[in-house]
């Protein structure tokens, strides 16, 4: 019977575990050194501030594993043989395979800034990471302020985690607008005065050159390219994740920022797959990046490489573009593509409505001259993945959208709806007449 070993126990290594068991007989191990059993990475700062104990991460019983004959291995991989289709592991005895699929996931960035690897300087990646934040950031008696540096998804979810145990926090932020490079400027300029109002000390344009330890090699302050020196317990070190791929070097297995693959997830070696975070496209999809660090993608890679190894050969097609995160207590989505000021092409146009006190907005993208919807960025209004799915394959343009605009609401009931605002804006701006359609649940699950 072959044997699937995969080295990764994460969203990606976990869902081709179980679609190969749904699929075959095969024998599965799944290694991993973080954790025993697989946990929700995106749910780990809820444990921080207390919302859930780290128990309620771990979408599956432990039976579950047994049940499912999936065999769980707590161990790293030092290093891989693929002539001899042999793993070798730190202090552990050697595992051989007849296909391997890595899905090792990410690590966090550091930038050989002077101190970065002093007590209590971390990132947020891992569990370990988030008992490191719990151990030097405990409390605002132990970690009278924190500093943030890297303005991205993870460094505002650290911050609002310290802030929910008043922790006073700084947040220094290389771009001059927070996430710029990725929200056109309007919403990114909404998101500043968000983390402001919340408290957050944030600086922007300002780059960390320096963490100075105290006497116990513990951080204990900061300085930045302005020349100030910020007192501190605490760095979290949030510049982004590259692939978590060093025990690779020298293996044959092709890397380039991530481990090369096909559209079938092969790497260049037979019988090694490679998904997940870890995992570089050789050749981009669409607009997409070839890394994409994502929950859903990775998700989407392990039922793709589940099919080909049972099998079945199926190319990884990821659909239309989509994502979801919160920025504090704002919830934002992304359905296709909405560009930044940075990298957007001439001909993309975009239809911006702000609420006039609340952080609620919505960017619609259209092409100047086919008028074709491109995507939709929207703040604090829930919208309905499948209808905006089904508007970007049927290439709707940016009027159609307008008018049925209702029937993409996804909020609750009771909450305050929006969309007749945005479409009067929308009607004065472009000089259109558009009357928006009453809702139609007809219309919204209709299957074709
Ligand atoms: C704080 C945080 C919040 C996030 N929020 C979101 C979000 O809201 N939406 C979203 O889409 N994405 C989010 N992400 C990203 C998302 O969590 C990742 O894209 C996803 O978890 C990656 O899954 P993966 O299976 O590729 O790898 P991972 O989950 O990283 O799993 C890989 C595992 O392999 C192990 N491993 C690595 N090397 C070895 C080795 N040599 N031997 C043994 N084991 C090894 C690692 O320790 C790890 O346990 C967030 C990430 C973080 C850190």
């Amino acid at each position: 019977m072959d044997h699937i070993v995969i080295i990764g126990n994460g969203i990606s290594g976990v869902t081709a575990a179980r679609h190969i068991r749904k699929l075959s007989d095969k024998r599965i191990s799944i290694i991993s050194a973080e954790s025993e059993f697989f946990f929700s990475r995106t749910a780990l700062m809820y444990v921080y501030m207390g919302h859930m104990k780290f128990e309620h991460t771990q979408p599956y019983e432990d039976w579950f594993w047994k049940k499912n004959r999936i065999e769980l291995v707590n161990a790293y991989v030092k290093r891989i043989d693929h002539k001899e289709k042999t793993l070798y592991i730190k202090n552990g005895s050697d595992i051989s395979y007849d296909k391997l699929i890595i899905a090792t996931g990410s690590k966090p960035n550091k930038f050989d800034c002077p101190g970065q690897d002093l007590k209590g300087v971390q990132g947020l990646y891992s569990k370990q990471d988030l008992d490191g934040v719990e151990k030097y950031a405990p409390d605002n008696r132990t970690c009278k302020r924190a500093v943030i540096v890297g303005g991205g998804l993870i460094g505002i979810e650290l911050a609002e985690m310290l802030r929910s145990r008043d922790i006073p926090v700084t947040f220094l932020v290389r771009e001059n607008s927070f996430w710029n490079g990725v929200l056109p400027s309007r919403e990114s300029q909404m998101i500043n005065e968000h983390i402001l109002e919340h408290h957050i000390d944030l600086r922007l344009a300002t780059n960390l050159t320096e963490i100075l330890p105290d006497e116990n090699g513990r951080a204990k302050a900061i300085r930045t390219d302005k020349g100030e020196t910020i007192e501190c317990d605490f760095v979290g070190l949030t510049v982004g994740v590259s692939p978590n791929i060093d025990f690779l070097k020298d293996s044959g297995i092709e890397i380039g920022r991530g481990v090369k693959v096909n559209r079938l997830l092969e790497t260049n070696i037979e019988d090694i797959y490679a998904i997940g975070d870890c995992a570089e496209q050789r050749e981009a999809i669409g607009n997409r990046r070839p890394i994409e660090a994502v929950w859903y993608t990775g998700r989407i890679m392990g039922e793709t490489v589940a099919q080909t190894i049972c099998g079945n050969k199926t190319e990884y097609k990821p659909g239309h573009w989509f994502n979801s995160a919160k920025f504090l207590d704002v919830e934002y989505q992304t359905y296709g593509w909405v560009f930044s000021e940075r990298v957007r092409k001439d001909s993309e146009r975009h239809f911006h409505w702000r609420h006039p006190k609340e952080k609620i907005c919505v960017t619609v993208a259209y092409n100047a001259e086919t008028r074709k919807f491109l995507g939709i960025n929207t703040f604090g209004i829930r919208m309905r993945h499948e209808i905006f799915n089904r508007w970007l394959t049927e290439e709707r343009n940016v009027e159609y959208v307008m008018e049925y605009l209702k029937d993409a609401n996804f909020d609750p009931e009771f909450y305050s709806k929006y969309e007749t605002d945005i479409i009067t804006e929308f009607n004065s701006v472009m000089g259109t007449r558009i009357v928006p359609k009453k809702k139609s649940w007809k219309r919204i699950f209709k299957t074709t």
